[in-house]
């Protein structure tokens, strides 16, 4: 952590959570606090100043805390996030979709060092792209020159290779929902996965009916992914499923140039987006 040592910035976390829930202007703090288990931590609510005094920070602070915004998503009081270089993003990105309202939140920003979680390797943006009080110094952000490395040399198989990959992949899900639970992009009121009676999807977790949700999900998201590894992290039967929303936005990428999802001037999401003059041959 440039400037703060681990237990400063986690004494300055305290700190500014006691003085937002002080001010009388905000319901809860979420945070992560401790777990029985050295290293772990778990997503925390502290609405008390006794409560601030459990929030941790350290290696371990790792699930990512915009989505839990959403819990509170017509709150009567302003909730307080804690908020790394993702999970700002992650608010960026329910702001966008109209899912918060900014006057709602409070972001105590925190400069983040990397936490025990693979996808920090290629982590963009250590500082927070947004927020109301910001600890830590902010750094120099670094540019992953191997975001896209993978999907590289997953382009060189043939689609039937590909095809027979994911229909493996697939063929584990159990069907949980974790990856949407878990994803910021996800964030309808209601998902289409869960309106039973429309016969879009079924429950079953059986080969097309994961096929049908997993390519679902991915063409929800896909233009609108922060690309916070949360989906992967979440499933419980280790599907490489960020592989899928990777590939949308190298495909962006490649056709419209450089495209990130949950920066403050965040671009309206290219699925989302039709114009009069966009090429239409493939209709
Ligand atoms: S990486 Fe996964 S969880 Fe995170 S925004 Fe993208 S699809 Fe959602
Ligand atoms: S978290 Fe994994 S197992 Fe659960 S629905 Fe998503 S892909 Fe399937």
């Amino acid at each position: 952590m440039a400037g703060l040592t681990e237990a400063q910035v986690q004494d300055r976390i305290r700190e500014e959570a006691k003085k937002a829930l002080a001010s009388g202007e905000v319901s809860a703090v979420v945070g992560w606090t401790s777990t029985r288990f050295e290293d772990k931590t778990k997503p925390y609510f502290a609405e008390t100043e006794a409560e601030c005094d459990l929030l941790v920070w350290n290696k371990y602070c790792i699930n990512g805390t915009g989505k839990f915004a959403l819990d509170d998503r017509y709150p009567e009081k302003k909730i307080a996030i804690i908020a790394r270089g993702c999970d700002s993003r992650a608010l960026n990105r329910m702001l966008r979709d109209k899912q918060l309202k900014r006057e709602n939140l409070y972001i105590i920003g925190v400069v983040c060092d990397g936490k025990e979680n693979a996808v920090c390797e290629g982590c963009q943006h250590k500082n927070p792209l947004t927020y109301d009080v910001l600890i830590g110094e902010p750094v120099e952000e670094q540019m992953n020159a191997e975001r896209f490395k993978e999907i590289e040399a997953f382009e060189k198989l043939t689609p039937d290779q590909r095809y027979e990959y994911w229909a493996k992949q697939y063929d584990k899900c159990i069907h949980c929902y974790a990856c949407r639970n878990a994803c910021p992009a996800c964030n309808c009121v209601e998902c289409y996965a869960d309106q039973y009676r429309t016969g879009w999807q079924g429950k079953a977790a059986d080969r097309e009916q994961n096929q049908v949700y997993g390519l679902t999900r991915a063409f929800h998201v896909g233009d609108r992914c922060i690309e916070c590894g949360e989906c992967e992290r979440v499933c419980p039967m280790n599907l490489p499923i960020m592989r899928q929303t990777k590939k949308m936005l190298k495909d962006i990428n490649d056709l419209f140039g450089d495209y990130e999802c949950g920066l403050p001037d965040d671009a309206m999401p290219v699925l989302g987006t039709y114009k009069l003059e966009d090429p239409d041959e493939f209709m």
